[in-house]
């Protein structure tokens, strides 16, 4: 297959992504039409690699839920629990602090951590364990909270957006994370998240944390009850957001989890859909750095060939995760920093160790070996918890 032919029938599309010119929306519903999955994964493979070359990252970090008590009750979420509910919990900072002192051993440089909508703890609580997990090692960076946990903080902090996430700030907070997006388009969001914040909400929160100098990831949640049309316009609500404030540092695409939940829809999006969905939004984000292929739901095999359709991050090793995994999720609770390293090599790609705001902390050469013992390797001594003050040296191939 050539390349420069592009996905069939839509050369005039390879053209303007060889120019470097933007997609309009028509343009990516028309890629979302194509049939030709090696054509517009080869298309997209050739945006990715003209920005990121044959590097492809992963994190190790950690997942910690610090509760699944919710006051909402979005219909897709398979996670949380109301008081009443014999299987609902919350963590204690102590316990979060035991996590935290358990991944440090392992070489983990980032605690992910977001929860439900508590209905009562207080907004100390939040400032506690941010505080508390940064004394465990300065280094460990805190990715925390969707925009909606930081709207319901900043309600309990009876203070503005801009002002709560001062505070947190000072506590500890580094990056907010992505989740949360889903969809944005207000008839598909009543369906799957009532009650929900909306699109505007979710962008004004990113834009405030992007002006405050802070960074953040931006997810969709796919192939539930939403068209092709719904998931360009969120790309392109997506793109103008970083065309504004340009601090989204990835987009991770989320493929919907079918189970336990009260959305009438029982499959999660095809193989086919999840690499063509990577390659759409590879080619539509023409502002974002990296797209990950996030292997909890894809899988970590469609993780691996999602690596050659435009994808240049499998995200990390988890460790813990319960979201997806109450939704339904086949794939285990972790992986190994080995898997992950091997995955990425054998899809002929350079593997590389990255922090939070994905820059390199480690780049394994050609000759070195993945680790092979233990669920996790410990982490090499230029691969230590990392913050963006102080970059660790790249051991470069
Ligand atoms: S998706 Fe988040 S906000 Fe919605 S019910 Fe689940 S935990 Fe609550």
């Amino acid at each position: 297959m050539d390349l420069f032919n592009g996905p069939e029938g839509l050369e005039d599309l390879r053209d303007k992504v060889v120019a470097g010119d933007r997609l309009t929306p028509e343009d990516g519903l028309r890629l979302f039409q194509s049939r030709d999955l090696n054509g517009l994964g080869a298309l997209a493979d050739f945006a990715n690699r003209r920005r990121n070359g044959l590097r492809a990252s992963y994190i190790l970090n950690r997942y910690i839920n610090y509760s699944n008590y919710c006051i909402l009750s979005c219909q897709f979420c398979a996670f949380s629990r109301k008081k009443r509910d014999n299987d609902g919990f919350q963590l204690t900072e102590e316990q979060m602090v035991a996590k935290a002192r358990e991944a440090l051993a392992l070489g983990i440089t980032e605690l992910h951590i977001v929860g439900g909508l508590h209905p009562s703890l207080p907004f100390s609580y939040y400032t506690g364990f941010l505080r508390a997990l940064k004394a465990v090692d300065p280094r460990l960076q805190l990715k925390c909270f969707t925009a909606v946990e930081i709207l319901h903080l900043a309600w309990l902090a009876r203070k503005s957006v801009r002002d709560t996430l001062l505070e947190l700030k000072e506590a500890g907070l580094e990056s907010l994370t992505g989740g949360g997006a889903e969809i944005f388009r207000k008839e598909v969001r009543s369906k799957i998240a009532t009650g929900k914040e909306s699109a505007e909400e979710y962008l004004a929160v990113h834009d405030t944390w992007h002006a405050l100098g802070g960074r953040s990831t931006c997810t969709m949640l796919y192939g539930h009850v939403e068209s092709p049309e719904d998931r360009i316009d969120h790309l392109d609500r997506l793109r103008r957001q970083q065309d504004r404030s340009g601090g989204f540092t990835g987009f991770i695409p989320l493929p919907y989890q079918p189970d336990n939940n009260r959305i009438p829809v029982r499959h999660g999006p095809s193989g086919f859909d999840q690499l063509r969905t990577l390659a759409v939004s590879r080619l539509y984000l023409d502002n974002f750095d990296h797209v990950t292929a996030y292997w909890v739901g894809m899988g970590l095999k469609m993780a691996q060939i999602a690596l050659s359709h435009g994808a240049d991050d499998v995200h990390g090793t988890i460790v813990e995760e319960h979201i997806f995994h109450m939704a339904g999720a086949k794939s285990p609770q972790g992986t190994a920093e080995r898997d992950l390293v091997r995955a990425i090599r054998e899809a002929g790609r350079i593997p590389v160790q990255r922090n939070t705001f994905y820059e390199a902390i480690r780049v394994w050469d050609k000759t070195e070996e993945a680790p092979t013992s233990g669920q996790m390797a410990a982490a090499p001594a230029t691969s230590a918890p990392a913050s963006p003050e102080a970059p660790i040296p790249v051991g470069l191939a």
